[in-house]
């Protein structure tokens, strides 16, 4: 039995993690200061008897034992990281410093949980990991991508300087149940309106692309490059090589959800990359042939499934609340 710690553990992907490796007999500890994240997501694990939560910002340092952490925290949607972008670039790389400071104390092995915004608005398509990016340093999506950008500068010092055990995933676009229903992102947004039949928000022409990984196919990936020998630190991309427009995908959800939902343009945000699509090759021979297994069209059914329960409670606690 390893004892794992989590932060940014009651988020989205943070969540799946926690049930993930729970299940396969670990100890977990969950860190969240639940900027982004909710109880929620982690409540039915609370009864587990090798479960544990501890509320804590991690722009603060933290003494814990542990044979390994996965370093999810930090918003990530644009909506929430570019709500306090000072934080954001706290959070990244303060956290970063505080969590490698701790690894080095205790001797654990680290994950940062880096992203595919690493490559900015990317020139180079699908990008691979050697790829240096094209990123505005002074734009509103820099708080976010300048911040994970440090901190993979720092991983990479912290495993040369002083020999800490490192593994750095760059995510690509990942949806899935447990994603906030005021999240912000595109596939939280277009479901949500479809469900409600409100006009889904295109940004744009809704000719950009993006690639979309189910959440256990990442957590998948996770898990495989945590346990890849010591000398293979990444960074390796992790994400789906299925490419859309969001025109594209606002019409798919439409007609999975069999709403009348029609659609909405509104502006493009700045600096909002036009195409992203991974090169898996790295991941695919490093991680024992991993690559995503589930379709979107069952990806996006199971995500539909989870907000319109979630919906239906929340339309009920209403409903209890007037009465
Ligand atoms: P999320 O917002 O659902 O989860 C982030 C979690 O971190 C939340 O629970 C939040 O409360 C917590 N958090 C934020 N700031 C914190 C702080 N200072 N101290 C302690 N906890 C803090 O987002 P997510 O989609 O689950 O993303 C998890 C990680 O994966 C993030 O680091 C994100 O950058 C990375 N990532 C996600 C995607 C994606 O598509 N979901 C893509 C690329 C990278
Ligand atoms: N987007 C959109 N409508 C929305 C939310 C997002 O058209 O309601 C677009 C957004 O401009 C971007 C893409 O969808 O081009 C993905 O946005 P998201 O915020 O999910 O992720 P990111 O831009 O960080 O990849």
């Amino acid at each position: 039995m390893k004892r794992i710690l989590i932060t940014g553990g009651a988020g989205f992907i943070g969540s799946h993690l926690c049930e993930r490796l729970l299940k396969e007999g670990n100890e977990v500890i969950c860190l969240d200061n639940y900027f982004t994240g909710s109880k929620e997501n982690i409540i039915h694990l609370l009864d587990h008897p090798y479960f544990e939560i501890i509320r804590h910002d991690i722009t603060a340092p933290i003494m814990i034992e542990v044979d390994e952490i996965f370093n999810l925290a930090c918003p990530a949607s644009p909506v929430h990281y570019q709500y306090n972008p000072i934080k954001t670039v706290k959070t990244s790389v303060m956290g970063a410093i505080n969590m490698l400071g701790l690894a080095k104390r205790i001797n654990a092995k680290v994950m940062q949980a880096s992203t595919s915004e690493v490559y900015g608005d990317p020139e180079i398509h699908p990008q691979p990991e050697k790829y240096w990016g094209n990123v505005n340093p002074i734009g509103p999506r820099s708080c976010y991508d300048e911040g994970k950008r440090c901190a993979e500068t720092l991983f990479m010092d912290y495993h040369h300087q002083n020999n800490v055990e490192i593994k750095i995933i760059r995510i690509f676009n990942t949806y899935g149940p447990k994603m906030d229903l005021n999240d912000g992102r595109v596939v939280s947004n277009f479901i949500v309106q479809a469900l409600l039949g409100k006009d889904l928000t295109i940004y744009g022409d809704g000719q950009q692309t993006r690639s979309f990984q189910y959440v256990d196919d990442l957590i998948e990936g996770m898990l495989r490059m945590m346990n890849t020998p010591k000398e293979f630190i990444g960074p390796v991309n992790l994400g789906n090589q299925n490419e859309f427009t969001m025109l594209e995908l606002a019409k798919y959800i439409i007609e999975l959800t069999g709403s009348t939902s029609g659609l909405i343009f509104k502006p493009l945000p700045k600096d909002d990359p036009k195409m992203r699509q991974p090169n898996t090759a790295l991941a695919k021979s490093m991680l024992n042939g991993w690559d995503c297994a589930v379709h979107l069209r069952e990806g996006l059914e199971k995500t539909i499934e989870y907000f319109d329960s979630t919906l239906r409670k929340k339309a009920a606690r209403k409903k209890v609340a007037r009465v």
